[in-house]
């Protein structure tokens, strides 16, 4: 047999999660896929979404132009912005929008080129990329008589909108809110969107960002993506290649990391740190066997995991296993590992084949 070790694909899930953030959204959304769509295939998720999304947003020009190369033909966000001059020039003949952070980008706009769309992104308090509040209206002005560019948006950016009443999260709303800006703002991300509290997203009328909930992951650390009505898109898996019995008392895999403690029946499962399942993911994280929950016992190796199969004797070589997706929750397998389900998606190596399923309804 061909190795076993998969991810699906469920399409109809990722235009489900698109549907329920434009129902909360107070304008457009642009689906985030930076990061080859986390994880998930940026050809895949733009192209499946084609048809409803208002918009994308990327990081780089290169994940722009690969966008653009796909066929799509929305509006695609540059979340970075240029780097240097020859990207302004590949905005102009892609029809990209570039992020403004900085003041420096606008030094080195190649002569007559343009119009290009722009977005300003403000500092409300994250304090990564974005300009000063006290600076922002020099750059505004620097924007708005550059023959070049055409500002469309304000962004900002939340450090703690997974966070339910967080007083930064309620500080970088008040400050935006404080101000009249030109042109309509856009502040939400997945886990603001999410949030009954978030006061702009019901006076913004901008566009929304949405990545994470998109793909199924729940942004927020009080709710599980069930009850956020958010559907898995990929779900991980492989299948047990070998069983066998150990004893009380011995081990299994490296170091040891696990005794038996009840004669055991071992499940081997093709999968490992070298797809990017997790090595950090501790005994008892759960791994479903044909639907059913077992615990990885002993340490993730580089091609195997092994399961403790001794209370699913039905279980057998050959047997579906899934170490997230539909039976198992992404955020549970993050939180296990002290990790967010972003890196998680993130993480899965090219060696794991991408399958697409369509789901009957
Ligand atoms: C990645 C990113 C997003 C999407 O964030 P999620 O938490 O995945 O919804 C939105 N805005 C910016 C600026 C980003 O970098």
């Amino acid at each position: 047999m061909t190795r076993p070790t998969h991810v699906t694909l469920f399409p109809e899930n990722l235009r489900h999660n698109y549907r329920i953030a434009k129902s909360l959204a107070n304008g457009l959304v642009w689906a985030v896929v930076k990061a080859d769509a986390y994880g998930h295939g940026a050809r895949f998720c733009a192209v499946e979404l084609a048809s409803l999304a208002d918009g994308y947003a990327v990081a780089c020009v290169d994940e722009a132009k690969a966008l653009r190369h796909f066929g799509i033909k929305q509006p695609i966000l540059v979340m970075q912005g240029a780097y240097r001059s020859s990207e302004w020039q590949d905005a102009e003949s892609l029809q990209l929008t570039m992020m403004i952070h900085h003041e420096d980008q606008l030094d080195f706009i190649p002569p007559q080129l343009g119009p290009i769309d722009v977005w300003l992104k403000v500092n409300s308090g994250m304090n990564r990329l974005g300009i000063n509040l006290p600076q922002v209206d020099d750059v505004l002005a620097m924007i708005e008589r550059h023959p070049s560019l055409r500002l469309q948006q304000i962004a900002s950016h939340f450090a703690t909108a997974d966070i339910a009443n967080d007083a930064l999260f309620q500080q970088q709303q008040a400050r935006m809110a404080s101000r009249q800006w030109p042109v309509p703002v856009s502040f939400c991300n997945s886990a603001a969107l999410l949030q009954p509290t978030t006061v702009l997203n019901g006076v913004s009328q901008g566009v929304s960002r949405p990545g994470i909930m998109l793909y199924g992951g729940s942004p927020l650390a009080h709710k599980s993506s069930n009850e956020l009505d958010l559907k898995p898109v990929m779900s991980l898996q492989s299948a047990v290649i070998s069983t066998h019995e150990v004893a009380i008392g011995e081990s299994i895999g490296y170091g040891q990391a696990w005794i038996a403690e009840r004669p055991t029946r071992v499940g081997v499962v093709a999968i490992g740190y070298g797809d990017g399942y997790p090595r950090r993911a501790p005994n008892g994280t759960p791994v479903a066997v044909d639907g059913i929950i077992c615990p990885l016992v002993g340490r993730v190796s580089m091609d195997m995991i092994t399961v403790d199969l001794t209370d699913h004797p039905s279980a057998q070589i050959g047997s579906v296993v899934e170490c997230w997706g539909e039976h198992v929750d992404v955020d549970v397998v993050a939180e296990l590992c002290h990790t967010i389900a972003y890196e998680l998606f993130c993480q899965i190596t090219p060696r794991v084949v991408r399958q697409t399923v369509t789901l009957k309804q």
